[in-house]
């Protein structure tokens, strides 16, 4: 039986309930990056490192709703917290000490932050970190990563997937908008650079320095990791012209206990975070010096006088206490031998799939760093949003697909957590075998160059 057709077979109550969905979710869904075809599994139930679904299949989980579950689903101690919380007030109308425990940890492990103001998602944490980079330069223009993601507003939803054809030259790559919705005047103040590319980007900073308030670099772009150099030399050219460092960590943050800049040794001026620190619950945050945030903060003056903040940005869930709790808890359980174990999961994840790739006679790249993991359908190396779309996404779409069907629930941004198992990687490089065993025929006619044919 075909791929397809299997899948079909295996999910019919998550087909009833896509048909039913349509009538009232655009795709049947509220996220885009949740769709496939023939239509996604609707998910019941997780524990653990595992998710059932409408059908009652298991699967290993290798997404953890892209990259949050850090500790897996139902993880105890988030439980209890969450369960605490609920039994004192969900949202109360007024600042809580939830927050300022979880500000305190995330400032403790930054180490290039004194403050830190919540947000519900990581795209508002973006929003509000480049609004504040504007504010406190007092310029407009922001440069982003050509291939970079950070989160679906109209000043970053800018050439995170351009067609070759508007994207201009790679060294200098032009601002394309990603979607219909966006006024065109957004372009004039996002400008592209290369990522990975130290030379090309700083020759877009230097042109513009006098115009730009923000650099917003993702430090590992996806799979794909910072080359030597590129991320020093961003942080060179931008110290040196007043231009503001935003590290979007919403991902990357749970490379180490301080994030990739303590990876990398890098200190941008701000730090954006999301996912990890919710424990599970919708959550953003921006970080910075007491300096930068100045805009942020309201005169202390004596009552009744009231004065506004040079900078406003409300929002009714910021630093919902049940998040908070639930982020505090997350956080508090990962200490430095639980990043270890996720770094080693994730390396005998990507070293098991090089050499089943290998032994396969499959060329296709694999990437990832600490608890990442991902392959790119290509005989090129993935460095940047170029060398990506090398890559033939359809066999990536079919590998999804087969692997549903063997138990194993990989999409998106594919990542092991801390409630990963030995067992559970070991059951996903099997399963991984026997799918690209069986994919050979479609990478055959679709990229045989793939097969040295
Ligand atoms: N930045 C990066 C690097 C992301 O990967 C994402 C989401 N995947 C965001 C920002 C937006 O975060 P959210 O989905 O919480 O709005």
């Amino acid at each position: 039986m075909n791929i397809v057709d299997e899948y079909v077979r295996r999910n019919p109550s998550s087909r009833a309930a896509y048909v039913r969905a349509t009538r009232s979710l655009p795709s049947g869904c509220s996220r885009n990056v949740l769709y496939y075809p023939p239509f996604p599994v609707y998910l019941a139930a997780g524990r653990g490192s595992r998710v059932w679904d409408l059908d009652g299949n298991e699967r290993i989980d290798f997404n953890f709703n892209n990259t949050t579950l850090i500790l897996g689903h139902n993880h105890p101690a988030v439980f209890e917290a969450v369960q605490s919380q609920l039994g004192r007030g969900t949202a109360l109308g007024a600042p809580t000490e939830a927050e300022l425990d979880l500000a305190e940890e995330l400032v403790s492990r930054l180490g290039s932050a004194d403050k830190v103001r919540f947000t519900p998602s990581g795209t508002e944490a973006n929003i509000q970190a480049i609004r504040l980079a504007r504010s406190y330069t007092g310029r407009e223009k922001i440069a982003k990563c050509e291939g970079a993601y950070h989160g679906s507003w109209d000043a970053v939803d800018i050439s995170v997937a351009p067609s070759l054809d508007k994207a201009g030259p790679r060294e200098a790559p032009r601002s394309v908008r990603q979607h219909e919705g966006i006024p065109s005047g957004v372009l004039i103040n996002t400008l592209i650079i290369p990522y990975n590319n130290a030379e090309a980007a700083a020759d877009v900073v230097k042109e513009h320095r006098d115009e730009l308030a923000a650099v917003v670099v993702e430090p590992t772009q996806r799979d794909m990791s910072p080359k030597p150099g590129f991320l020093e030399a961003v942080r060179e050219v931008t110290e040196r012209y007043g231009i503001l460092l935003i590290f979007d960590e919403v991902i990357s943050f749970r490379l180490s206990p301080g994030g990739a800049q303590k990876l990398y040794g890098i200190t941008p001026d701000i730090t954006t975070m999301g996912k990890i620190i919710g424990g599970g619950f919708p959550v953003g945050a921006y970080a910075s010096t007491a300096e930068v945030m100045k805009p942020l903060t309201i005169p202390e003056t004596s009552f009744p006088d009231l004065r506004p903040a040079r900078l406003g940005f409300s929002g009714t869930f910021n630093a919902h206490p049940v998040t908070m709790a639930a982020g505090l808890a997350a956080m508090k359980e990962l200490r430095p031998p639980v990043y270890k174990k996720m770094d080693n999961l994730g390396q005998r994840m990507r070293e098991g799939l090089r050499s089943i790739l290998n032994e396969e006679g499959v060329a296709a790249h694999v990437g990832g760093i600490g608890s990442f993991f991902n392959v790119t359908w290509t005989s090129e190396e993935v460095t940047d949003y170029r060398t990506t779309i090398t890559g033939d996404r359809t066999v990536g779409r079919y590998l999804s697909l087969d692997l549903m069907n063997r138990g194993i629930y990989l999409l998106g941004h594919p990542n092991v957590s801390a409630v990963t198992a030995e067992e559970d990687v070991t059951e996903a490089l099997n399963a991984m075998r026997r799918s690209i065993e069986s994919l050979k025929p479609i990478i055959k006619k679709r990229s045989p160059h793939l097969l040295g044919s």
